[in-house]
C-alpha cells in the first residue's frame, strides 16, 4: 500500500511514499512543476481555455458545461472533449511535465457528463464514425488516453469519477480500455465529510472488482479557503480510510492546500488513540498496513 499528499501548493509533507502536486487546476491556473514530485493536470476543464475560447464550452441540451449549469455536478467550465487546438496543446504541455516531474496524474480527461458533446464538430464526428453515440464518445476518449501513453514516459495515472456503475454513459470512460494505458487509477472520492463511511467502502469494493490496475483513492481533508469547521473530522477520515483499505484499495491520497494541513491531519490522527486501537479489529493486513502508516508519523510530527 502507498500513500501520497495530493496539494495545490509545492509543498512536500514528510511521512508519505510520494507527492502529487496540482501543476494545473480546473481553472486553467498553472503551476510550475517540481522535479520530484508528482504533476496533476486537469485536461478539460480549463476555466482560461473556455473564458479565451467561449466557442470551445462542452455543448448538451441542457445547457453548455459551465460553472453553475444546475443540470449537471459541474464545478468549472469544460472544454469540448474533441476540440483539436486544445487536445493538441495539452498533449504538447503534458510533454513538457513530464520531463519536469516524476508522474503525470490526469484528471477531467474525459467527456463533461452525460449528453456532452453535442456540438457541431462532435456531431459531425459521430455521424461519420458510424458507429453508436455511446461507443463514438468512448472511442474519442480512448483514442486521446492513448495518444498520451505515448508522450509519457514516465508513471501515468488516470483520475476516474466515484462512479463504478455509469462512467461509460457519463463521461465515454471505459475501465477496460484505460487500463490498457494507465499505470494505475485515482478514484477521487472528494467530500466534505465523510459521516457514513458504508457508502464510501461500497465504492471502494465496487472499484476493486472493477479496475484492472491498481487503485488509488483519494480523499479530502482540507482546501483552500476552507472553513475548519466546515472539512470532515479526523476520525472520519481514518475510518473511511480503514473501510476503503479493507475493500482492496492499493493506496490514498490525502488533499489539502500545502504541507501544513497535512501535518495538522497527521498530529490529529496521532491523537485518536482510542480509534485507532479500534480500528485494527476491522481486518487483516490492508488494515493493519493502513495503521502502521499512521502510528509511522510519530517519528517525524
Ligand atoms: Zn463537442
Amino acid at each position: 500500500m502507498k500513500f501520497g499528499s495530493y496539494t495545490f501548493l509545492p509543498q512536500k509533507a514528510n511521512g508519505f511514499d510520494f507527492h502529487v502536486l496540482r501543476v494545473k487546476q480546473e481553472t486553467g491556473i498553472r503551476l510550475t512543476p517540481v522535479q520530484d514530485m508528482c504533476s496533476n493536470i486537469a485536461v478539460f476543464a480549463d476555466n482560461v481555455a473556455v473564458h479565451n475560447n467561449p466557442e470551445w464550452i462542452s455543448q448538451s441540451s441542457l445547457g453548455p458545461a459551465k460553472m453553475g449549469n444546475p443540470n449537471y455536478n459541474i464545478y468549472w467550465d469544460i472544454v469540448c472533449a474533441t476540440q483539436p487546438q486544445h487536445r493538441a496543446e495539452q498533449l504538447r504541455y503534458i510533454t513538457d511535465v513530464d520531463r519536469k516531474s516524476a508522474a503525470i496524474w490526469l484528471n477531467n480527461q474525459y467527456f463533461a457528463d452525460h449528453g456532452h458533446c453535442i456540438c457541431p464538430r462532435c456531431n459531425e464526428l459521430w455521424k461519420k464514425s458510424g458507429l453508436g453515440w455511446l461507443e463514438w464518445r468512448r472511442k474519442e476518449i480512448t483514442d486521446y488516453i492513448a495518444q498520451v501513453r505515448e508522450i509519457v514516459k514516465k508513471e501515468l495515472v488516470l483520475c476516474i469519477q466515484p462512479d463504478p456503475m455509469t462512467s461509460y454513459e457519463r463521461y465515454g470512460v471505459n475501465f477496460d480500455d484505460l487500463a490498457k494505458y494507465a499505470d494505475a487509477f485515482n478514484v477521487v472520492m472528494f467530500s466534505k465529510n465523510y459521516a457514513t463511511p458504508w457508502y464510501w467502502e461500497m465504492l471502494a469494493r465496487g472499484f476493486k472488482k472493477l479496475l484492472k490496475k491498481p487503485f488509488y483513492i483519494s480523499l479530502y481533508v482540507f482546501g483552500p479557503g476552507d472553513n475548519p469547521k466546515d472539512v470532515p473530522s479526523t476520525s472520519e477520515l481514518l475510518n473511511v480510510s480503514v473501510r476503503c483499505a479493507r475493500a482492496g484499495a492499493d493506496g490514498f491520497l490525502y488533499l489539502t492546500e500545502g504541507a501544513s494541513q497535512i501535518q495538522a491531519f497527521q498530529k490529529a490522527a496521532l491523537k485518536e488513540v482510542e480509534l485507532r486501537a479500534r480500528l485494527r479489529n476491522y481486518g487483516r493486513k490492508p488494515v493493519q498496513e493502513f495503521l502502521d502508516f499512521v502510528a509511522n508519523w510519530e517519528k517525524i510530527v
